[in-house]
């Protein structure tokens, strides 16, 4: 694994299908770096029967978005559990104990840098910020400094997500006809089985496809705006890796 001389804050955005969870597992195995998938933490709660869990299920299985509030909560909370952000709002209610406001401010800003520009701290997010509002608070904790655009064909997110299967505990995804296990339904790493992901159906994914459309397809803009997008395309995950790993190596290496 490559170790990165710069920090690389990556931002994975992409529709359903188009390969997130697939590119951030081979970021993973190439750079040293560390990830946190949205829908992974989701599901890890609804396997284990959270009162997030238990809230977001349906709406997941209706092929919606959880709330942006619930969603910068949960993984504004996550970056900070592990280190790699210090919370700005934890910050902030010091600030107003001491009524020193614009001092106060100047320095919890630079504690935040000084935090996140550590190399050690690479990291990817597959999966959030998924809409504008969620991209805000998220500039408001950490500045990241790269976001990555899928662009995959439709035609070949369909077909795609008619034959995959998923190791739920683990995130990994397989796809039966590109990139099938080395068993037919059985992980690779720790030989449990594979199941399908129930909002795979046909008419929960055309409606996630809906969701992304309107609500994230903004995103796009938004770092676009800030210069921090990049758009890479290929209809096979495996058409992008190499380009995504040689722009990484160009920003950061
Ligand atoms: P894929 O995993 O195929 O790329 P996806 O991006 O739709 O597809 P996940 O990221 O696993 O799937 O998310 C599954 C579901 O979890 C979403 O359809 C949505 O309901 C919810 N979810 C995940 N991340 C967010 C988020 N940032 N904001 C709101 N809802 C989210
Ligand atoms: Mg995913």
């Amino acid at each position: 694994r490559t170790k990165l001389r710069k920090a690389a804050r990556v931002i994975l955005v992409g529709p359903p299908g188009s390969g997130k969870g697939t590119q951030s597992g081979r970021l993973l195995d190439h750079f040293k770096m560390s990830a946190i998938s949205s829908g992974d933490i989701l599901r890890e709660n609804i396997r284990n029967r959270t009162p997030l869990g238990v809230e977001a299920e349906s709406i997941i299985q209706r092929g919606g978005l959880v709330n942006d509030s619930t969603m910068v909560k949960l993984i504004v909370g996550e970056l900070s559990k592990r280190g790699w952000v210090e919370s700005r709002s934890t910050l902030t209610s010091g600030i107003t104990a001491t009524g020193a406001l614009s001092i106060m401010g100047h320095e919890s800003k630079h504690t935040r840098l000084a935090t996140s520009n550590s190399p050690s701290s690479s990291f990817l997010l597959d999966g959030f910020p998924r809409t504008v509002g969620q991209a805000k608070s998220l500039d408001d904790e950490v500045d990241m400094n790269f976001v990555v655009n899928l662009d995959v064909p439709r035609d070949v997110i369909l077909e795609r997500i008619a034959n995959r299967m998923v190791h739920v505990p683990s995130g990994r995804v397989y796809n039966m006809t590109w990139n099938p296990p080395k068993v037919l339904g059985i992980d690779d790493v720790t030989g449990e089985p594979l199941t399908r992901r129930p909002d795979d159906c046909p008419e929960t994914f055309a409606k996630r496809l809906k969701a992304y459309d309107e609500s994230t397809a903004p995103l796009l803009e938004y770092y676009d705006k800030v210069g921090l997008l990049w758009t890479v395309s290929g209809k096979s995950s495996d058409e992008i890796t190499p380009q995504l790993d040689e722009e990484i190596m160009r920003r950061f290496g």
